[in-house]
């Protein structure tokens, strides 16, 4: 794969440049090299998607926030790669304003038929996510009913997909456009054809399979990734498994947003596990060795003698895996003593003994560190 440019490079803006100056940036370069004013220069494609490309990132908060922290490698997996050309003239209606890009050519389309390109509904789901699976990423195999093109018509509503004719009122464009004369001299209004309602084509004997819909339900599986690190309502899309719409077109995307189930006993916090493990009071004064739950199974971590409630250990690497791959965090246990609440006479003798036993009186020393230094160095 070639070498990317830097976007603000590709927009020709400086590193601080506001919204503004990137929108106004990204409409000179998109005018400049719109394949439909350079018919002759191959090259001029590729500069178009690559400023698209730079536009997508660089407007958006969050992509153009990572990018300036990570570069073309932030961008990995969902948001990189240059959109294809259906998505880069969805764009245009904001950056262009109402009329589009057509308005904004003065009418005069942008070739390929000069019809929109008609983008189907997208699809949303729900799925839920347990810990484990956050943790280290999973491969989920899900059922969705979605409207796919219909085969005998090949999505075109007609039957046998030819009995359609052009439409008489647009001629085929799916647009009709009205001159205007205004105090800046003529513009060209362009507005969806009424008849054939942007189609460009009237189906003149309906497909008996999906009634002239062009389209049928169909229920499928399919397979997504799940990146580790995903967090709950986070949305995940994946191009054209949306559905598909009436009577030809692209699919629309579908959109998983995620939702986390929580863990009986671990609790997320950012990347890292939080996990809270009583032990008894004779186990914090001589130590001992105990089992705690980790998303990867039990794990044995030793408890020093003589320590005191509240201590936090690390499992280092036993956290979540970054989202944007930067490590992993770690586990950490919180130590509480367990007091008992109930005694049996014999052991409320055990302990009657050790009342007064010399070193059961709390006697903080110096380097013990109290509840507000604990905070503090949790949050560092
Ligand atoms: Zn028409
Ligand atoms: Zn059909």
């Amino acid at each position: 794969m070639a070498t990317k440019r830097d976007y603000y490079e590709v927009l020709g803006v400086a590193k601080t440049a506001s919204g503004d100056e990137i929108k106004k940036a990204y409409r000179k370069v998109a005018i400049k090299f719109h394949p439909d004013k350079n018919p002759d220069d191959p090259t001029a494609e590729d500069k178009f998607k690559e400023a698209a490309e730079a536009y997508e990132v660089l407007s958006s908060e969050d992509k153009r926030a990572r990018y300036d922290r990570f570069g073309h490698q932030g961008m990995g997996g969902n948001g990189g790669g240059a959109p294809n050309m259906e998505d880069i003239f969805s764009q245009f209606g904001d950056i262009f304003g109402g009329g589009g890009f057509e308005g904004f050519f003065g009418g005069q389309g942008r070739g390929q038929g000069g019809r929109r390109v008609k983008k189907g509904s997208n699809l949303r789901i729900k799925l839920k996510l347990d810990l484990e699976e956050v943790a280290n990423g999973v491969e989920k195999k899900i059922k969705v009913k979605r409207y796919v093109a219909c085969q005998p018509c090949s999505g075109t509503g007609a039957k046998n997909g030819t009995d359609l004719k052009e439409c008489g009122t647009c001629h085929g464009q799916g647009q009709v456009k009205r001159v205007v004369n205004t105090m800046l001299g003529q513009m060209v209004s362009a507005s969806t054809c009424p008849t054939c309602n942007g189609e460009g084509k009237i189906v003149s004997s309906k497909c008996d399979v999906c009634h002239g819909e062009g389209r049928q339900l169909h229920e499928e599986v399919i397979p997504i990734n799940i990146p580790a690190g995903v967090a709950e309502g986070m949305q995940l899309s994946m191009n054209g498994k949306g559905n598909y719409p009436e009577r030809g077109g692209v699919p629309g995307d579908l959109l998983i947003q995620i939702e986390e189930e929580p863990h009986e006993l671990l609790k997320r916090d950012g990347n890292n596990i939080m996990f809270e493990q009583y032990i008894s009071f004779v186990d914090a004064a001589l130590g001992a060795s105990i089992e705690v739950p980790t998303i990867e199974g039990k794990v044995k971590i030793k408890v020093d003698p003589g320590t005191q409630p509240g201590k936090i250990l690390r499992l280092r690497g036993k956290g979540i895996k970054d989202l944007n791959g930067y490590g992993r965090g770690d586990q950490l246990i919180h130590l509480s003593v367990w007091t008992p609440k109930n005694v049996n006479s014999e052991e409320r003798e055990l302990l009657e003994k050790l009342r007064n036993a010399q070193n059961f009186t709390p006697n903080p020393g110096k380097n013990e560190k109290g509840f507000f230094e604990k905070v503090k160095e949790y949050f560092q």
